[in-house]
């Protein structure tokens, strides 16, 4: 089932078929999805090509507030032991709490999810451990020593509720979930996810990109133009705490991500803010207590969401000391509107990223519970030019795709769909002169394995570092670095003989697994890429774009990497030859090798002056031209000596793969880095 794709300089480079979700334990109808919120996670569940519904609690609630409190659930040492006397709370219940217990109830810990504590840029009220290299928050109660849990711990108890809500539903016979993700999210955020699911006791069947099963959800994957199926289509999502912007394409019955944005910290709690700081001003409080606060929040929102039906609504703060207030839609639209038009600013930025206009969009998908909000759909319409598509829940939407996505991998027959998603940055490794040659190219369908067989350098090299990088540049130092290796035990071989095979193995959950092999010995080490830190989706557009604003300069830095190498693998090769064989009778006599020693002294200097690619090109076929007629005397003594009483036939044929075997040296010799 491998094809073979010839890359340009005639390498290997294979794409295999990978593993079929047909190995998979088949369940059809068993398996669950879930839509692993911020603010909120729901469970769906779409059996045997049913319509996907989602699964309420006892009380009849379909949302579950993606809180957890750990408020009086103990005080277990270390670092998220886990060694509690009481259980976590989660739900609303746990929210309660929050005013109370600010630092042990955890909500929105999707924000700090596969995070180190650098890269928190955002404020929130939590301790966090700072040494970690992954973010921890401190759930001790005040006056304790600290206690550590992870935003993947945390995620898993919700996950847990989801899992036992889907069980009582499925008979205890849950098959595995598809967990939805933003579309932004890089492999360490995926990691931490798919983590989470583990340990709440899920198979997790796939991460799905949350815009891409919002799309599924609306069947746009069979709606698509042309006998192919071709669409484009804007998923805008507005939930409580962030805004999400993703340009779809379809091709083939493939969503690709085609350009994400938006803004992590703008959201429906922005717009109950905006309310509550008016309500504030009606009720003359300067300093509101905690409990004054929560009374206003709950206010606000309550009044909000009403307002998304009615037209006027009435407020009233016993604690605030505020009698029966009538708040208007009006009043309400003028509050919040600066903050809808900053997610206009970003939708068109992300059209712009894509390069497209409004015109060219087949739809545009409403998701989240923000967008039930009227002003918020009326400015999307104007922005886009057209009715969005809203019919169905938007609080519903994300699940409702997941469950049919998990529906297809349990084994269901459903309505021609097998969907697929995308690799969201390039895939590489770092080659000799600090080049990226890319694996796995951006946009690359997914699960997807790629192959490519690299050479040695010299033949003192016997181990070989392997540098995986993720970008768009043609330099690794540009590029994120993920992970590194090295392989040791390389037999020693003459340059280019040595051959390492290098696997890239990217699951259908954009995990990556990246193995090196050295075909003669089969010498082996892999490693599974586990990033100790993640991107925010800003710096996945930033990388992109980035790779476009130095395309030009890339190329020319890739150039002259290239030629650098080369040249350094000719002179390397040529030293050695001449400590070698120079010294043979007839081989080389004292002018011939001062005028090569001359000349390789020249291309030292070259290559140290130079700065861009043509002048270290022409000074390395100088040193070839003149050093042409000791390569012949080499290669015609290897020969006689190699092949002493073989036919005429046998030497030709010899010779022509001989010359095969240079052509390839020239494309890859180099491209193995010494770990030396
Ligand atoms: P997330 O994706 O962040 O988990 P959701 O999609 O569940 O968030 O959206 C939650 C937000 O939607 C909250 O701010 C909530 O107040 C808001 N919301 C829910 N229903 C309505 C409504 N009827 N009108 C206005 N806002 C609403
Ligand atoms: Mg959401």
């Amino acid at each position: 089932m491998a094809q073979s794709i010839d890359i340009q300089g005639g390498g290997l480079f294979q794409i295999a078929e990978p593993e079929a979700p047909s190995k998979r334990r088949r369940k059809p109808g068993k398996a669950i999805g879930i839509d692993l919120g911020t603010t909120h996670s729901l469970v769906a569940i779409a059996p045997n090509g049913a319509e996907p519904r989602v699964l309420a609690d006892a009380e009849g609630e379909v949302l579950l507030h993606s809180v957890v409190s750990y408020a009086g659930s103990g005080a277990g040492s270390g670092a998220g032991s886990g060694a509690t006397t009481g259980q976590p709370v989660v739900g609303r219940a746990a929210r309660a709490l929050a005013v109370e217990h600010p630092e042990q109830v955890l909500s929105s810990v999707k924000r700090f999810m596969g995070r180190a504590p650098k890269d928190i840029d955002f404020s929130h009220p939590y301790r966090l451990a700072d040494d970690a290299q992954v973010v921890r928050l401190d759930i001790a109660e005040p006056g304790q020593p600290p206690r550590y849990v992870s935003p993947v711990e945390v995620s898993a108890r919700i996950l847990e509720v989801l899992r036992d809500r889907a069980e009582h539903e499925l008979d205890d016979d849950v098959a595995g979930a598809v967990i939805t993700v933003p579309a932004y999210f890089d492999e360490a955020q995926r990691q931490a996810t798919k983590d989470a699911g583990r340990i709440a006791g899920l198979e997790v069947f796939r991460l799905l990109a949350e815009p891409t099963a919002a799309a599924l959800a609306y069947g746009l994957d069979r709606q698509g133009r042309g006998e192919h199926g071709e669409g484009l289509f804007a998923v805008y999502d507005l939930g409580g705490g962030t805004f999400d912007i993703s340009i779809l394409r379809l091709r083939e019955g493939v969503f690709q991500v085609l350009a994400t944005g938006g803004d992590s910290a703008l959201g429906g709690d922005d717009f109950d803010r905006a309310l509550a700081g008016h309500l504030l001003g009606l009720a003359q409080i300067d300093a509101p207590s905690p409990a004054q606060q929560q009374e206003l929040m709950q206010a606000a929102r309550a009044a909000k969401e009403a307002l998304s039906e009615a037209e006027v609504t009435t407020v009233t703060l016993e604690r605030c000391g505020l009698g029966p207030t009538q708040v208007s839609r009006a009043q309400l639209d003028a509050l919040i509107l600066p903050l809808v038009k900053r997610t206009i600013k970003a939708s068109k930025a992300a059209l712009t990223d894509a390069s497209l206009a409004k015109t060219e969009l087949d739809g545009v998908v409403l998701v989240g519970g923000s967008t039930r909000v009227p002003l918020v759909r009326a400015l999307v319409q104007k922005a886009f030019g057209r009715e969005p598509l809203a019919d169905i829940d938007p609080d519903k939407v994300v699940a409702y795709g997941a469950a049919i996505q998990a529906d297809i991998l349990s084994g269901s027959e459903r309505e021609g769909v097998t969907l697929l998603d995308v690799v969201p940055l390039s895939l590489g490794l770092e080659t000799m002169g600090g080049i990226v040659e890319k694996i796995i190219p951006r946009n690359a369908t997914i699960p997807i394995s790629a192959r490519q067989v690299f050479t040695n350098y010299s033949e003192k090299q016997t181990g070989m570092t392997v540098h995986v990088v993720q970008g768009e540049r043609e330099l690794a130092d540009h590029c994120r670095s993920l992970a590194r290796f090295e392989l040791r035990g390389i037999p020693r071989l003459p340059p280019s003989m040595a051959r390492v095979e290098i696997t890239f193995e990217l699951d259908a959950d954009a995990l990556l697994t990246v193995t090196a092999r050295e075909l003669m010995t089969g010498v082996k080490q892999s490693i599974e890429v586990k990033p100790t830190y993640g991107l925010s989706a800003d710096e996945v557009d930033e990388l992109v774009m980035d790779s476009l604003d130095h395309a030009r300069e890339d190329f020319a830095a890739r150039n002259l990497a290239e030629a650098r190498v080369e040249m350094g693998r000719v002179m390397l090769a040529l030293r050695t030859a001449i400590d070698e064989v120079g010294a043979i009778e007839g081989m080389l006599d004292p002018t011939e090798r001062e005028q090569i020693l001359a000349a390789l002294v020249e291309c030292e200097g070259v290559m140290q002056e130079a700065d861009h690619a043509d002048p270290i090109n022409e000074a390395r076929e100088q040193l070839e031209k003149r050093s042409e007629p000791f390569a012949r005397r080499r290669m015609e003594r290897a020969l006689r000596s190699g092949m002493a009483g073989k036919s005429l036939a046998e030497i030709e044929s010899a010779l022509a793969e001989e010359d095969a075997l240079d052509e390839r040296r020239g494309a890859h010799a180099a491209e193995v880095i010494d770990p030396q």
